[in-house]
């Protein structure tokens, strides 16, 4: 069966997935925003994890992912990506968040996971153009569709009206 995209209007951190992705930096020490909502929210093993990961293998560049677990979230893995911050398109902000996204997707499908729930990687306080953003973000997991079916249902989660308002009518004509 071909998989399912959705769009959910909300708090990433409520949703019951295999796993969640956070929009985290690149120290993995947590920030604001959507990474701030998920350490609260999911706890301290979350923030532990990510330390040990750190102590590995250092910091995580823009466009790579790690995984954790969800802590007391509902979801049981977070998976940590950091997408670029934008400086106007000529650093290849284009790519490296289409990255993220694909990485993300590839550290599901190595854990077995099913569902997993984005939200609008780096169109916070990083500031990428929303509208680019979202349409990156489709064709990435589209594309990554034609390669596996495995992953069942990908949701995206917005947690402001803009972006919902975008992905509506991306995902709906
Ligand atoms: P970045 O640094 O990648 O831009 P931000 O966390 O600043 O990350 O913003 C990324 C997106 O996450 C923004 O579109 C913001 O509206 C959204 N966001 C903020 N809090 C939440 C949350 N609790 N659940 C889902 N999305 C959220």
């Amino acid at each position: 069966m071909m998989p399912i995209i959705q769009l959910v209007r909300g708090d990433i951190t409520t949703i019951h997935a295999d796993a969640i992705v956070n929009a985290a930096n690149s120290s993995l020490l947590g920030g604001g925003g959507v990474d701030g909502a998920i350490h609260r929210a999911g706890g301290p093993a979350i923030l532990e994890a990510c330390r040990a990961i750190r102590a590995k293998q250092g910091s995580c560049a823009a466009g790579e992912a790690v995984i954790t677990t969800g802590g007391k979230l509902p979801a049981r893995y977070v998976i940590h990506t950091v997408g670029p911050v934008w400086n106007g398109g000529s650093k290849n902000e284009e790519q490296l968040l289409a990255n993220a996204y694909r990485n993300s997707l590839k550290l599901a499908l190595e854990h077995g996971i099913k569902t997993i729930a984005f939200p609008n990687i780096s169109t916070g306080i990083y500031h990428f153009p929303k509208q680019r953003a979202a349409a990156i973000a489709v064709e990435t997991v589209q594309q990554f569709f034609a390669y596996s079916t495995a992953i069942e249902q990908v949701l995206f989660v917005c947690f402001d009206e803009e972006n919902y308002n975008i992905y509506q009518k991306l995902l709906h004509t």
